[in-house]
């Protein structure tokens, strides 16, 4: 989102940014870099030195600062280290610091998630910021709620001095929590769906309360994708390009390479699972509704799964490809390649996932023709309608059970062998608008209602 929301909001005339932690990736590496600005701040009683680099060609059709602080930001990995905490609060005083410098503040500041949570607290009330930020409107949007950054009060000298009486806007169950300083804070915020700002008012690790209250200034709005990466006429990974014309033969000819990669027969219908091999996607789910569809089944369709994540599923699902040999096939592992083809190739896509704020992979099978096949939950909800409805194009489940996995693929083989029908549904998908011009104008009017 953060890689595409500020392009189309330049290309609708304003002036976006991006600044972010320099983690040492191969981005990083493959590109060029200017140095724009030295400076130092506190962590506690650490001082450390920052420094904010631009990328020279603006080719991301943005500009995109990344901060540097060394021995804490310097590292491969984006999170998951033992210090996250003080890496990510240093990253925060060193951008507040830096954009209290600009001679033109902003008028929008709009942060992500937890790792940028506490920037709306900090700009409004820390002493060292507030004199030129305080009035500077803030937009903090929830990519997922499942990850909060909280810790203890002993922490408090990490945050810079403030009235004290102000110390609620911090606090959530005798914690500093981010995420609900940033609920709390910032003028607006979004979530990346408006199914799941629903849902976290029923479900959010603790702060569905803080949702309900602050419920006036949320709202959802979904994330679009990248209409130009994503485009089976285009799209140099897939073994023959297609449009929606011609999208019979164009699938046709990128399942055959599936099937042919994998061991599968292109008779039957494919459906496919791509994605993180974790809870949140119910992938430890995965075995058992296959299993339970095959012998249901017969084995009529075939199923090919592309992912990596807890070692335990990636062992069961290993053993199902390994049981189900020409039924099941899996890739371990992460493949953007493989990824493409397979939104093309597949008949359908799986996802009953457990926690889907948005969902990506939808969003693409849509595009590609391909029907998605989703439990009825966040951002799937808002953007997949059953086909048994008016104008449908999907499958939708209730729950993410093996039992729902293992029905809703006969419902899928039904459909499949309804040649009229399953042509139709991929002819109103592929029709469908989820581009980000229409998530940029609604960012846009939301950060105008604020100024
Ligand atoms: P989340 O961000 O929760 O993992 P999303 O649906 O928002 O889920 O985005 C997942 C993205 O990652 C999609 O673009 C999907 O194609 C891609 N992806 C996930 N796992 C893999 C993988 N193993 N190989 C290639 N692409 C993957």
């Amino acid at each position: 989102m953060v890689g595409a929301l500020p392009k189309y909001q330049n290309s609708l005339g304003h002036i976006a940014k991006v600044v972010m932690p320099m983690y040492r990736t191969k981005f990083l590496y493959a590109n060029e870099w200017e140095l724009v600005h030295e400076g130092g701040q506190t962590l506690g009683n650490q001082w450390f030195k920052y420094s904010v680099i631009r990328e020279k060609t603006n080719k991301l059709g943005f500009d995109l600062y990344v901060v540097d602080i060394n021995g804490l930001l310097d590292r491969e990995k984006i999170y998951g280290y033992d210090d996250d905490r003080e890496r990510f609060i240093s990253f925060q005083l060193a951008v507040c610091d830096w954009v209290s410098r600009w001679q033109n503040v902003p008028d929008i500041v709009h942060c992500h998630d937890h790792q940028a949570g506490l920037v709306p607290f900090f700009m409004k009330h820390c002493y060292a910021f507030n004199y030129k930020l305080a009035n500077v409107r803030t937009v903090f949007t929830i990519h997922n709620g499942e990850y909060q950054g909280q810790f203890g009060w002993d922490k408090y000298y990490y945050i810079p001095a403030y009235d004290t009486w102000n110390w609620g806007g911090l606090d959530w169950n005798n914690a500093i929590n981010p995420m609900a300083s940033g609920v709390k804070s910032s003028w607006r915020v979004t979530t990346v769906s408006p199914g799941y700002m629903e849902e976290l008012r029923h479900s959010a690790r603790g702060l569905e309360k803080l949702f309900e209250y602050e419920r006036g200034k949320c709202v959802g709005i979904l994330n679009g994708i990248d209409t130009e990466v994503w485009d089976a006429e285009t799209d140099s990974y897939l073994a023959k390009n297609y449009s929606i014309k011609s999208v019979e033969e164009g699938k046709v000819a990128n399942k055959k390479h599936l099937c042919e990669q994998f061991g599968l027969d292109e008779n039957k219908p494919l459906i496919c699972f791509i994605g993180r091999l974790v809870g949140e996607k119910a992938a430890d789910v995965l075995p058992g509704g296959i299993g339970q569809s095959i012998y249901q089944n017969g084995g009529m369709a075939n199923f090919l799964i592309l992912g990596s994540g807890d070692t335990a599923v990636e062992e069961e699902l290993n053993a199902l490809a390994q049981r189900f040999k020409g039924i099941v096939a899996c890739y371990i592992g992460y493949s953007e390649p493989l990824s493409h083809i397979m939104y093309a190739g597949c008949d359908f896509l799986l996802m009953p996932s457990r926690v889907e704020p948005c969902g990506l992979n939808q969003m693409y099978a849509l595009r590609y023709g391909t029907v998605p096949i989703v439990r009825n939950i966040g951002g799937l909800k808002d953007t997949v309608k059953d086909f048994g409805a008016d104008g449908g194009f999907g499958i939708t489940m209730e729950q993410s059970s093996a039992g729902d996995i293992a029905y809703s693929i006969s419902r899928a083989i039904s459909l499949y062998n309804d040649k009229e029908k399953f042509s139709e549904i991929r002819e109103v998908m592929m029709k469908i608008d989820h581009s980000w011009d229409v998530s940029a104008a609604a960012y846009i009017k939301l950060y105008e209602s604020v100024i």
